[in-house]
C-alpha cells in the first residue's frame, strides 16, 4: 500500500458542475493590491494559482471541500458554497 499523498488525492473521483462554480472570489484587485495571498500554498489541491502579473487564478476543478480557503482568506473575499447535489469530490477512503 502506498503512502503518497498525490497517489492518494489521485484515487478521489471528482465531476465538475460547468454551470455552477462553487467558489468566486468576489474582488480580484483585493487579491493583487491587499493580500500575501494565503491561498496559493494554503490549498491543499492546489486550485489557487499566482499568475505572472501578480493576479490569482481559481480553478475548482479538484478541490476537496475542505473549506480552508475560506477560513485562511483574510479580506473575506470569497463566495462558498459546497456544490450542488451530485458534483464534487467523491472522497475514496482507505
Ligand atoms: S487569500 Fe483571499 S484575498 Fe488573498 S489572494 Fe486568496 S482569495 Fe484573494
Ligand atoms: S475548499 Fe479546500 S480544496 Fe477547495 S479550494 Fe478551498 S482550500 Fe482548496
Amino acid at each position: 500500500m502506498s503512502n503518497n499523498v498525490e497517489e492518494k488525492l489521485f484515487q478521489n473521483r471528482y465531476l465538475l458542475d460547468k454551470e455552477n462554480t462553487h467558489i468566486r472570489i468576489k474582488n480580484l484587485d483585493l487579491c493583487r493590491t491587499s493580500c500575501s495571498q494565503p491561498c496559493t500554498f494554503s490549498c491543499p489541491a492546489a486550485c489557487y494559482e499566482k499568475t505572472e502579473d501578480g493576479n490569482i487564478e481559481l480553478m475548482t476543478d479538484g478541490c476537496l471541500e475542505c473549506g480552508t480557503c475560506r477560513i485562511i482568506c483574510p479580506n473575506n473575499n470569497l463566495e462558498w458554497s459546497y456544490p450542488r447535489g451530485g458534483f464534487g469530490i467523491s472522497f475514496k477512503f482507505g
